[in-house]
């Protein structure tokens, strides 16, 4: 596998703040390690002051701490593990163009300062973010009316932050825009405005003045920066959304931001970038290895592109819709119109977007779960309109057809709920009248699961149909 890089990331300097929830796909990857290693600022949580209310904030549990980076110390992270990995990296080098021939894809790269060469590959994955070398001409779209400049500096305080802020994500939201600093190490933070796309002055100093001016309309974040000073040049970047009409066809793959760019408010995009480009990895491996299931690997990461995008979309709609109703101006009403749009009507049922959904909604979950607290015993028999299908599913490396339980209500099948095999579940916990029994039955024949996740998924059994009480 070839990586071409630029010696420089575009953005090196923008803060990223990264979840805890992104832990998983870190270790996954064989990067949580080495990230832990590399002594990171550690991302203890956040503090929200969103249309006005009182301030939100959430403590993320020792041990269990996200990140806090700049782009440039990530990628030096992700690169040195991913050439331990084997991952022939050409770096220095900028994919000029890719073209699809007889042969393959024709990648060619410029490297500074040497002469320009090529790259020959059966897949290609775009992982190019915003740029989009291939994503570009692939029906990459705006998600209309979400046009925006992100405004970034850097600022300094030689006494350090006060302890409320020195390991947190902060965020403002304000009538026409909204601002997030992301602390790098115990004096610099990194500051941005996001505004709407066409408000900025011109040049470095015409950012800078905006920043400053838009900044003056926060309250907290602005007495946050009190006693600080500016260190650097300010700069604009798009924060504009788009998504791809489809991310994945024979021989290529939009990881990334390549394909879609969510709003930096959810702080997920660098773990969505990370699980993107995961599966595209497993994707591209199941076509290489056994061509025969190159439709279902490509379907099955096209899909989840699509879904990660609108549950993301999702999530975000609530925000703008309350700063829509408390500020009532342009700029939030057509963020919350666009972010319903493309997000959907109503909650939807998974909280984090990378986490498998239930792909039922949680109030039905929870409604099983309390019918089965309620009777004296468990009592579940299998419905008869229990039916099983196949569908695309990551098993190992690889990207296969497996069977999955469905019903008139989940018909497109479900296998897995919080790592509980549906199956198993469904074969194991008929007969006993005690969930602690048909747990312990259940952790016989398959590896072993908590009790929490046990009922949950028991409870979507029911939801689902696939139970009943006899
Ligand atoms: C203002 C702002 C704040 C944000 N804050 C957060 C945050 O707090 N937390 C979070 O998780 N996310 C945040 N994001 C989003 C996050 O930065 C991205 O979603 C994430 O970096 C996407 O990763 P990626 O690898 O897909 O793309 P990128 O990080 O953009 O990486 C693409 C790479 O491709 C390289 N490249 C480009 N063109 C070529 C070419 N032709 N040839 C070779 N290489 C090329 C680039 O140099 C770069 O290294 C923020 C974004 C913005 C704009």
């Amino acid at each position: 596998m070839a990586l071409v890089r630029p010696g420089t990331p575009a953005a090196a300097a923008l803060g990223e703040s990264i979840p805890p929830s992104a832990r998983r796909i870190l270790a996954e990857l064989d990067f949580l390690a080495p990230l832990e290693r590399a002594a990171l600022h550690a991302n203890r949580g956040n503090v929200v002051w969103w249309s006005g209310e009182e301030a939100r904030s959430e403590t993320f549990p020792d041990g269990q701490l996200g990140f806090h980076t700049d782009r440039a110390s990530l990628e030096a992270v992700l690169l040195g593990t991913a050439e331990r990995a084997g991952v022939s990296v050409l770096d220095h080098a900028t994919a000029r163009s890719a073209a699809e021939t007889p042969e393959g894809w024709r990648v060619v790269c410029e490297r500074e300062g040497g002469p320009s060469l090529e790259v020959w590959g059966d897949w290609v994955v775009d992982a190019t973010g915003r740029h989009g070398l291939v994503a570009r001409t692939e029906g990459r779209r705006p998600d209309r009316g979400t046009s925006t400049l992100a405004l970034v500096r850097r600022w300094r305080r030689t006494d350090g932050w006060p302890d409320e802020h020195a390991h947190r994500t902060l965020i403002e939201s304000y009538a026409d825009g909204w601002a997030w600093s992301v602390p790098l190490d115990d004096g610099v933070r990194c500051v941005a405005a996001m505004i709407g796309g066409r408000r900025v002055r011109r040049g470095r100093a015409g950012v800078a003045a905006t920043l400053e001016a838009e900044l003056t309309k926060t309250r907290h974040l602005k007495q946050a920066l009190e006693g600080a000073t500016t260190e650097g040049e300010a700069w604009a970047c798009s924060a504009s959304l788009y998504t791809a009409g489809r991310f994945a066809r024979p021989g290529l793959l939009l990881a990334g931001d390549a394909g879609s760019f969510i709003d930096p408010l959810s702080s997920f995009g660098v773990k969505k970038a990370l699980s993107s480009g995961w599966l595209a990895g497993i994707a591209a491996h199941t076509a290489l290895v056994d061509s025969q299931s190159t439709s279902a690997a490509i379907e099955f990461f096209d899909r989840r592109e699509a879904d990660v995008y609108r549950r993301y979309r999702n999530l975000s709609a609530p925000f703008f819709e309350r700063a829509a109703a408390v500020y009532a101006t342009p700029y939030w009403e057509v963020r919350a119109r666009a972010a319903r749009r493309a997000g959907g009507e109503g909650p939807d049922s998974a909280a984090d977007p990378d986490r498998t959904a239930t792909e039922l909604p949680e109030t039905e979950v929870r409604a099983a779960y309390e019918v089965i607290r309620a009777r004296p015993t468990l009592d579940a028999v299998v419905s008869a309109a229990l039916r099983r299908v196949d569908r695309p599913a990551i098993e190992g490396h690889r990207i296969v057809l497996q069977e999955h339980l469905a019903s008139v209500r989940c018909p497109e099948g479900i296998r897995h709920v919080r790592g509980v095999d549906l199956r198993q579940l469904v074969a194991s916990a008929p007969g006993h009248g005690e969930v602690p029994d048909a747990w312990a039955a259940y952790n016989g024949a398959a590896p072993p699961v908590t009790l929490p996740d046990y009922l949950t998924a028991l409870a979507t059994a029911f939801a689902a149909g696939f139970l009943q009480h006899g």
